[in-house]
């Protein structure tokens, strides 16, 4: 019988047949630090920093940023804490960053690209994380948002490395950066693949705008098909493959990803209980088996009812 989310004790993540799948938290700030931790998150997926940043005409300094990162590395000591360089642009324009009003902003200057153009904030960041890092004992990874190319992955690791960050990785979330994830991982030491961006960009649909919004369905199997790319090449690198888009909060879907490839899943915390519990059903095999049946389905629709009616016998 299918074990109710009560059932299932606050644990590392699992599938059934043991396999890890540590279960992590989406942070947007550290207000919501101890909800993460009382919920089982076994560290945090995507940290997002935009909220250091808004509402100020300029970039926090070093010592300021340096405190925030501490307090949030102090409260997962010991644990795995992902941080993403700041993600301006589009839906978040930053006005000492974001310099041109832009007709198109999603593919405008954002994520990376505009951290590239204001260098000096990405080393006071990049800076303040690892001067955090050194002081407390969680393992600090660091992340770029909305990277498009292996030049611009090349890019950030080197710069990373050089300021002092130990790990550092990119977000996959253009279908460029899925399409050539053998080569983007050759040279990151781990992706995360934001899915509500991957979506929007691999359905050409603005993630913001109602009218469009029905095609912002990550079990598209064209953004799957995505999800599948990279989890291959970190297979065969070895390297860590980790979702952090809203997708790895739908239970079912989140065991699909697993079977695609996914080695850890990070959602907001409300959503960790039922993913644990979902995962803790099947087996690797199985969740293999649910992806290639919302592989081989032809739309998000298709491929969602196919796997809840391949799963529901077993429950
Ligand atoms: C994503 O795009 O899936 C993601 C996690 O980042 P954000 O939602 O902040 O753009
Ligand atoms: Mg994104």
């Amino acid at each position: 019988a299918r074990a109710a989310v009560a059932d299932v004790p606050i644990g590392p993540g699992a599938l059934a047949d043991g396999t890890p799948v540590p279960l992590l938290a989406n942070l947007g700030s550290v207000d919501k630090l101890a909800e993460a931790i009382e919920k089982g998150a076994e560290g945090v997926g995507l940290f997002r920093t935009e909220f250091l940043f808004l509402d100020s005409e300029h970039a926090p300094t070093i010592a300021e940023q340096q405190a925030k990162y501490t307090a949030l590395l102090q409260g997962f000591a010991g644990k795995k804490v992902v941080v993403r360089a700041l993600d301006a642009g589009a839906d978040k324009p930053l006005s000492f960053l974001n310099d041109e009003p832009e007709e198109n902003p999603a593919l405008g200057l954002r994520g990376l690209r505009a951290l590239r153009a204001h260098e000096v904030i990405l080393r006071d960041q990049l800076t303040a994380l690892a001067n955090a890092a050194a002081d407390t004992t969680a393992e600090l990874w660091v992340m770029a948002p909305m990277v498009s190319t292996v030049e611009e992955t090349r890019y950030f690791v080197a710069l990373a490395r050089e300021l002092g960050i130990k790990t550092a990785g990119v977000m996959v979330e253009v279908p460029a950066s899925a399409l050539l994830a053998d080569r983007i991982l050759a040279d990151a030491d781990f992706a995360s693949i934001g899915t509500n961006d991957l979506t929007q960009y691999t359905l050409a649909a603005d993630r913001l705008l109602g009218s469009v919004a029905s095609f912002q369905d990550p079990w598209h199997p064209a953004v799957l098909r995505l999800v599948g790319e990279v989890g291959r090449a970190g297979a065969a690198l070895g390297k860590p493959v980790g979702i952090c888009g809203e997708a790895a909060a739908d239970p079912m879907l989140a065991v699909v990803l697993v079977g695609l490839g996914a080695t850890s899943l990070s959602m907001s915390p409300a959503a960790l209980a039922d993913v644990r519990a979902e995962l803790a059903r099947f087996t690797r095999a199985q969740a293999q088996e649910f992806a290639e049946l919302a592989l081989s389905a032809n739309s998000a629709v298709e491929a969602r009812a196919a796997v809840l009616s391949a799963a529901t016998p077993l429950t």
